[in-house]
């Protein structure tokens, strides 16, 4: 087994980091007191910058004007990203959007990808991914109200969303809909593409969440779709492929929260590590010299190494065999990962102290905004059903 990554990766990832570091960090603190709108300019500024250093959309396939990364080479940049909690967007590489630009690619019509794709790639327009609903159980994705009937060239769309990230300020919305309630489950579903401007398409409010209700990309909104018309051009695929197009996007999508996550862990294990290094808890003694704090940092380091690994390794399976045989393997990482990221953030703030839960470091923002990794994508009680259903199932039991 070689664990070595090719020398060209180890160089685009530092040099990722060091633009990470070196000019996204110091916009933390306008982040934490700003709007998102009112950062728009210095965000803008940035992404400039990352064009000009040509390290733009580094996901996107390189006829596309991205990078054309590879699966480990994304995962290890999507590592460096994600110790800001503004690297993705920067670099054009945030959800929902990267996931919306995935499905665009594949699924996509040449229209639909010169109007809808082509200016997200280029960051003029933001999109957002309109699924789950306030009336049914987002972990039972098969069971959903929002209806699109047929009337004549048009879908008309009437429901009730709720927790479509990113949708303030976004040019459309993939949405989700029941087109043939009397189908199979899984084939009842379609994703039809909905200009947020559509008459009938109306953002309620943006969610407030752990006490902010956030805007622009920063934000959860609940959305009415009211006797809603759109072309039948805009629906993505074909009729009834819903919930496959929805798989394919939440496969990989998972592999990428878990590596962001394994981010946020590492700039989380850093900043404990600087405080305990530096604080004197009583004269000519650091906080470091406690064995308590040595293994907050020792269980850190090794929680976060095995959770890159098992990475790694699901998404070395998902290129070999195929999403559907890395099925445990993937559920096994989504609550792992999430598990050992929340640990984590919790310790450094502890060794933080009263620091730690103040806005003056950002280890607050993700201690409040990561608590949801738990439940997006699936819940942690859903994956592991999946992983003990399938460990169970060579014993010969049916957990079904
Ligand atoms: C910050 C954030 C961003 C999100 N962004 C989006 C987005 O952009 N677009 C979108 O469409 N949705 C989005 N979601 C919604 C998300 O996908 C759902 O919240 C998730 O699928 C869970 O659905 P639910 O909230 O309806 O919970 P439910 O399905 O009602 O589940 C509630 C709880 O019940 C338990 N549970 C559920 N099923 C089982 C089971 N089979 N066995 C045991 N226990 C179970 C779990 O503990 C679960 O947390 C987002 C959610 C959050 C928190």
């Amino acid at each position: 087994m070689d664990f070595s990554i090719p020398t060209e990766t180890v160089d685009l990832v530092a040099r990722i980091r060091n633009f990470v570091e070196t000019e996204i960090y110091p916009l933390e603190e306008s982040w934490q007191k700003l709007s998102f709108r009112e950062l728009i300019p210095q965000l803008q500024e940035k992404r400039q910058r990352v064009r000009e250093e040509g390290l733009w959309t580094p996901q996107i396939p390189k006829s596309h004007g991205g990078l054309g990364l590879g699966f480990l080479e994304h995962a290890l940049v999507s590592e460096q990203l994600a110790r800001s909690p503004l690297g993705h967007y920067i670099f054009n590489a945030q959800a929902p959007d990267a996931g919306n630009m995935e499905i665009l690619l594949e699924f996509g019509t040449p229209a639909q990808q010169e109007q809808w794709l082509a200016p997200l790639l280029a960051g003029d327009v933001r999109s957002c991914f309109s699924m789950t609903e306030p009336d049914r159980p987002g972990s039972n994705p098969v069971w959903m109200e929002t209806r699109a009937e047929r009337d004549g060239e048009e879908y008309v769309i009437n429901g009730h969303k709720w927790f479509t990230s990113s949708a303030d300020g976004a040019a459309f919305a993939v949405v989700m809909v029941v087109t043939d309630p009397d189908a199979a489950p899984h084939a009842r579903a379609s994703q039809i593409i909905v200009p947020t401007d559509t008459p009938g398409f109306n953002n309620v409010r943006n969610i407030p969440c752990m006490g902010h209700a956030g805007d622009d990309w920063a934000s959860h909104s609940e959305i009415t779709y009211t006797d809603c018309r759109v072309p039948v051009e805009n629906l993505l695929g074909e009729e009834g492929a819903g919930f496959a197009i929805a798989q394919s996007r939440l496969g990989p999508g998972r592999i990428h929260h878990c590596m962001r996550w394994i981010g946020i862990s590492e700039r989380c294990l850093e900043l404990m590590c600087r405080r305990a290094a530096s604080r004197d808890i009583a004269p000519g003694e650091k906080l470091a010299s406690r064995q308590v704090i040595q293994h907050w940092i020792a269980d850190s380091r090794t929680e976060i190494d095995a959770s890159r690994l098992m990475v790694l390794h699901a998404g070395w399976k998902i290129d070999q065999q195929g999403a559907k045989e890395a099925r445990t393997e993937v559920s096994s990482i989504k609550y792992y990962v999430a598990d050992v990221m929340m640990k984590v953030i919790d310790r450094a703030i502890q060794v933080h102290g009263a620091q730690g839960i103040s806005d003056d470091t950002i280890l607050s923002y993700f201690y409040r905004n990561e608590r949801a990794s738990r439940i997006y994508d699936g819940p942690d009680e859903v994956h592991r059903n999946v992983v003990a259903r399938r460990v169970l199932r060579e014993y010969g039991y049916s957990t079904r």
